[in-house]
């Protein structure tokens, strides 16, 4: 690998097979003067191509000795290299019309994917690999196992499309576990509006939180049955049954009431 050993700490499988690296960059489409940022670069499988097609970048990578690499083989013109951590990284400071790739590190798949969430009005899009099973739940639908926390957040903000899965072999070293290309586009104008996103994420937090109970039950901090049935809500049902329109009219019902 290009004398680099991989750190098990910063999630660190590099995309090997081209076969893979040509389908992302296809499914990303890159274009001259798009507004590009990288999380995780790494060696650069994918740096290299967006760069080519975009002409310039920005990526962020943790890796002291890798974000010394890339400094080295781009410069400043082509790749704009923030060094630090993408998961307290302020987006803002890139611009609008964001689009964002990555091969992120599994083990900070679900608390990143939450950051970026927060600057969904400056994103085009996100195209991400992740863990298979974590692309699983973030496109659930309703009343599958998969449903949960994660569907209804994301869901909520954006249109989620699994694009193709990545078998470990196209990595070195080889996770253990399959990856999927995962595609992410802001509702925009379709977003639901939710009154107060706190208490949205506080309800599904414990709608979730204890699934095999009734609504009742695991929401008895947060409401009482009358205001779930004049929401609309049964009472008796459970998180898993209830679309992400059910949650927000319900935290909305709970904002205003
Ligand atoms: N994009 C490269 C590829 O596809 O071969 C590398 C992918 S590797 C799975 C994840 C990359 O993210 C590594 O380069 C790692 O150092 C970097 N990384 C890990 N944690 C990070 C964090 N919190 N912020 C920014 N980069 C991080």
């Amino acid at each position: 690998m290009q004398g680099h050993r991989a750190r098990k700490r910063f999630g660190q499988n590099f995309l090997v097979d081209t076969h893979y690296i040509d389908r992302i960059i296809d499914a990303v489409a890159p274009r001259p003067g798009d507004n590009l940022v990288e999380i995780g670069p790494g060696l650069g499988a994918l740096t290299h191509r967006l760069i080519e097609r975009a002409t310039r970048i920005a990526a962020i990578e943790i890796d002291r000795d890798l974000a010394a690499r890339l400094r080295e083989t781009w410069g400043p013109t082509r790749l704009a290299l923030h060094e630090g951590d993408a998961l307290a990284f302020d987006y803002a400071v890139l611009g609008e019309n964001l689009r964002v790739v990555g091969n992120l590190p599994y083990n900070i798949s679900s608390p990143l994917l939450f950051h970026l969430a927060s600057f969904d009005s400056l994103l085009r899009d996100i195209h991400v690999m992740l863990q298979r099973e974590v692309v699983a739940r973030m496109a659930a639908a309703p009343g599958t196992s998969d449903y949960g926390r994660l569907s209804v957040m994301l869901q909520a903000k954006f249109a989620v499309a699994r694009l193709f899965i990545i078998p470990p072999g196209a990595f070195q070293p080889a996770p253990k576990v399959d990856s999927a290309f995962v595609r992410l586009v802001p509702l925009g104008a379709a977003r639901p509006a939710i009154t107060d996103e706190r208490l949205f994420s506080r309800v599904v937090g414990a709608a979730f939180g204890q699934r095999r109970k009734t609504l009742r039950n695991a929401l008895v901090t947060l409401c009482d049955a009358d205001a779930m049935q004049s929401a609309g809500i049964d009472p008796a049902a459970r998180g898993e049954t209830l679309s992400v329109a059910d949650f927000v009219r319900l935290a909305n019902a709970l904002a205003t009431g």
